[in-house]
């Protein structure tokens, strides 16, 4: 819920920029929402799949009650699959997150060539990073993460330039690196925002150590899945080591079980999710 909170927090403010007087009102609010379609579509499609998960192990752990219509997880497994089709299927959603973000980086909206011109160094920088803060090692890989996601795009427009918008299956790992990084930001910073108001972080802590070390094995994954399919040769092979060396840092040494039982423990012992 740290990207959904956000996400409406942000387009909200954004809109109520918009002079309620202006004749341009529809226009301008058009405008306004649009300057979060990728954080939008994220949420969309992180929340639909989130909730689809969640039904299935629903279901699974109730075994074949969970089949049977006098429980109420069939039904909720049922109806929670709409939500990955409408309001924009899933599929068209990740070509609008990597296609806004691919106008965005054309345009040097965003800071893709800084990110890229400092690909080598990075790796040497990392461990300066974010001295004394919360969740610094989780802070360290993302930003690895982030680099090394602007280097999978890069290669990818390096190919195709424009054409790229056809190249559904690539906007698709492109897409799920965003969502990770998209996910991992947010929820450091919902935790680190909790730390400074002075309100308990234990299991907010946990929470975002758990889920920014999967979200890094993902991102992994996706960034040699992006390279192999991009490039052949001597070209492949060098990238793959610089993929390679990135991976190495950004996996976060935790011990996964341990934090997921007791991150459970304290959900079954208060009886809600309430972070
Ligand atoms: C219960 C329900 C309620 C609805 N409520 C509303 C509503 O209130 N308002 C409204 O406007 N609409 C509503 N809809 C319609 C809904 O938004 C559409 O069903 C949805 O947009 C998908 O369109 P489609 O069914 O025509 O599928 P299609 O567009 O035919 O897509 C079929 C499949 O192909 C995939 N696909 C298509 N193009 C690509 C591509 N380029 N790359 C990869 N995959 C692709 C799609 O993701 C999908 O899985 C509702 C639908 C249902 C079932």
């Amino acid at each position: 819920d740290s990207i959904v909170y956000r996400t409406v927090y942000d387009t909200e403010k954004e809109a109520q920029t918009v002079p309620a007087d202006s004749p341009y009102h529809g226009k301008l609010i058009g405008k306004a929402l649009e300057k979060y379609a990728i954080e939008d579509s994220i949420a969309k499609v992180f929340g639909s799949e989130s909730l689809g998960r969640i039904a299935d192990e629903g279901l699974q752990i109730h075994g074949g009650y969970g089949f049977t219509e006098e429980y109420p997880f069939a039904g909720f497994y049922r109806n929670t699959r709409i939500d990955r089709i409408y309001e924009g299927t899933n599929e068209i959603n990740r070509q609008i997150i990597t296609g806004y973000f691919l106008k965005k980086a054309l345009l040097e909206e965003l800071p893709i060539r800084e990110k890229l011109r400092n690909v080598p160094g990075i790796l040497k920088e990392i461990d300066d990073l974010y001295y004394g803060d919360l969740l610094r090692r989780e802070k360290q890989s993302l930003e690895l993460a982030k680099h090394l996601t602007m280097l999978v795009l890069h290669e990818a427009i390096c190919k195709f330039g424009q054409a790229m918008r056809t190249e559904h299956q690539l906007m698709e790992i492109i897409a799920d690196m965003l969502i990770h990084l998209y996910l991992v930001d947010s929820t450091l910073a919902r935790v680190s925002q909790r730390n400074e108001k002075g309100m308990p972080i234990d299991i907010q802590k946990k929470i975002a150590q758990t889920l920014s070390s999967e979200s890094m094995y993902q991102i992994s994954t996706l960034a040699m899945k992006g390279i192999t399919n991009l490039l052949v040769g001597d070209a492949l092979k060098g990238s793959l080591e610089i993929v390679e060396s990135f991976i190495r840092r950004m996996v976060i040494p935790r011990d996964l079980f341990t934090l997921k039982r007791e991150i459970a423990e304290d959900i079954i012992n208060k009886e809600e999710y309430n972070y």
